[in-house]
């Protein structure tokens, strides 16, 4: 599906923000560690290629991605940076990650073996040992399943270069940091058997880098960061303004004086309770605009109006407080006048995450970059 271009529902993404949130951050390394940006699920729906070259542009020195595909997408459209694979990717696909030198995360000795017999004579894989030190998702679970791994990268350094090493927290965006510390702990055992470092040990999403600068580490996977995303919502505050990079805005293509007492879309769960004005929007469920959000608000110039009735697949209704005319500017996550919406408030309304909003949005919405 192509994205819908005659239609006013457009998502923009301001490249300035994304490269002030890296430069930002790149400031508070310490020297010689280096940022590699995550930019799976299409940059978090701001767009995978874009999101690379603003990233790149304020000083990334790689990517990270979720699958194989994300990764080869770089590649084909240029990217000669490092790029790490952060999921298992099936070993019937080493050629290709050592062809593509494209780095992966490997959790397990099998995992080796089985690449080890797909891989041709000459071939390379740069390998990331994952550790799981509490995240329960990928990785060895014991020191001494590490060793062997190790041992087997070595006994085939023909076909594999010990790269990389790291873990990932499942808590680094809380306050109540006793579960980090006890992942910490782990991670340093883990280490303790290792009989050399590779080039990257790495410890830290957002999160970790935001929060918790007592880790070690020469490398960062900033993700949600890059994109002025907080990972704790409003939990937690950053170190520094984190710079929203999204903005999701249509406009209005029907508007109408509705009569007390008449209804509004499917279910007509809505009625008026006297004359109104309602203007129709169009965006809905199907481009990831969540159909629970009825009852919240967009903004129609500095206003905030009420979405009334249920969000359909494609449009979804307003209450608006005079006429406004079609092609006036709807803003879904953004400033309007002196109000704004937030992907948090989007997010809290809808019981879920700022991460997972920003990813939801479709590719039926065309992306801007401004
Ligand atoms: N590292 C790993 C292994 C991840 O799975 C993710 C994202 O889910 C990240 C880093 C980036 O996390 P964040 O977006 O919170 O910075």
């Amino acid at each position: 599906m192509n994205a819908g271009t005659h239609r006013p529902t457009v998502l923009k993404v301001d490249a300035q923000a994304i490269r002030q949130n890296i430069k930002q951050e790149l400031g508070r390394l310490k020297a010689g560690s280096e940022l590699f940006a995550v930019i799976k699920a299409n940059g978090y729906g701001h767009g995978l290629t874009h999101v690379a070259k603003y990233a790149a542009e304020a000083g990334a020195t790689g990517f990270c991605v979720a699958i194989l595909d994300e990764a080869l997408e770089l590649r084909e459209a240029g990217f000669t940076q490092p790029i790490l694979v952060l999921g298992i990717v099936d070993p019937q696909y080493a050629q290709i990650l050592a062809d593509q030198k494209i780095s992966v995360a490997v959790g397990s000795r099998e995992w080796l073996e089985t690449a080890n017999k797909k891989l041709h004579s000459g071939a390379k894989v740069n390998v990331h040992l994952a550790l799981d030190t509490g995240m329960g998702r990928i990785g060895f679970q014991e020191p001494a399943e590490l060793k062997t791994a190790e041992s087997y990268l070595n006994e085939h350094s023909n076909h594999f270069l010990f790269e990389g090493i790291f873990t990932h927290f499942a808590t680094a965006d809380e306050v109540d940091d006793h579960y980090f510390e006890t992942q910490v702990a782990r991670f340093k055992q883990f280490m303790a058997v290792l009989t050399k470092r590779p080039k990257y040990v790495h410890v830290a999403n957002s999160a970790t880098s935001l929060w918790h600068d007592a880790c070690t580490g020469n490398m960062i996977r900033f993700g949600a960061a890059t994109y002025g995303i907080n990972p704790s919502g409003r939990v937690i505050k950053a170190p520094y303004a984190l710079q929203p990079a999204m903005t999701l805005s249509s406009a209005l293509v029907f508007v109408k004086k509705i009569k007390k007492g008449r209804s509004v879309s499917y279910g007509a769960t809505y009625t008026a309770p006297e004359d109104e004005w309602v203007g129709t929007v169009p965006i809905g469920y199907a481009d990831g605009y969540p159909r629970c959000l009825q009852g919240f608000h967009v903004l129609v110039d500095g206003q905030f109006c009420e979405i009334v009735g249920r969000i359909c697949m494609d449009q979804l209704m307003i209450r608006l407080p005079k006429a406004y005319a079609p092609g006036t500017e709807v803003v879904l996550v953004g400033k309007s006048g002196q109000r704004q919406i937030s992907l948090v408030d989007v997010a809290e309304q809808a019981g879920t995450i700022n991460y997972e909003i920003a990813c939801s949005f479709s590719e039926r919405i065309p992306r801007v970059y401004v």
